[in-house]
């Protein structure tokens, strides 16, 4: 559509970064850009609109950008979900797989309440790796994830599919 290939053009795409071989899209572009940002966020609520959300969780630190925009409109709450070390309550902690290794991530327990409606947020999915161990941190604290949402889709990496066979609906605003 019109809105995906304006928002496609607002975000930069750098060549070997962070690797050889790697197209980073970097959303600072699409951030900085007064107009574009609105759009993009105006975009990622729109489905939501007549929904009631507990919590935005966002997954660090892209996701807390976007996240924190989603929670002002949406009336939401905002959950962050960091590295590890970075928490300074008790935290519940989850490995994830990166595309070499895994890392660990952190939620407060008491971020959520069992019961909430919490929607995922983070600028991009590519192998979804990052994503499934949000779900599962947030599930095990008994939330409900309700969807996650990202402005950039990778689907040649899998991603939403991996979300989707979780039960978790995905939404994209640029492939
Ligand atoms: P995944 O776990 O889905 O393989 O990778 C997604 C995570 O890595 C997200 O937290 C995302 O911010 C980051 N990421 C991976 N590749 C890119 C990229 O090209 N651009 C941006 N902005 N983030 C990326």
């Amino acid at each position: 559509s019109e809105i995906t290939s304006y928002l496609a053009g607002a975000i930069r795409a750098i060549p070997d970064y962070p690797k050889p071989g790697i197209i980073f899209r970097d959303i600072t572009t699409l951030l900085g850009n007064p107009e574009a940002f609105r759009v993009a966020v105006d975009e990622l609520v729109r489905p939501y609109a007549d929904l009631a959300v507990d919590q935005i969780a966002g997954i660090e630190a892209r996701g807390f950008i976007l996240g924190g925009a989603l929670a002002h409109q949406l009336s939401s709450g905002f959950v962050p979900i960091r590295k590890k070390g970075k928490l300074p309550h008790q935290t519940v902690r989850m490995a994830y797989s990166l595309e070499y290794g895994t890392d660990e991530m952190e939620m407060h327990v008491d971020a959520v309440k069992p019961g909430d409606k919490v929607i995922l947020c983070d600028d991009l999915i590519a192998t979804g790796g990052t994503a499934e161990g949000a779900v599962k941190l947030l599930r095990q604290l008994g939330a409900e994830v309700v969807s996650a949402c990202f402005v950039i889709d990778l689907p040649e990496l899998g991603g939403r599919k991996k979300l989707e066979s979780l039960g978790v609906e995905v939404r994209t605003l640029v492939a």
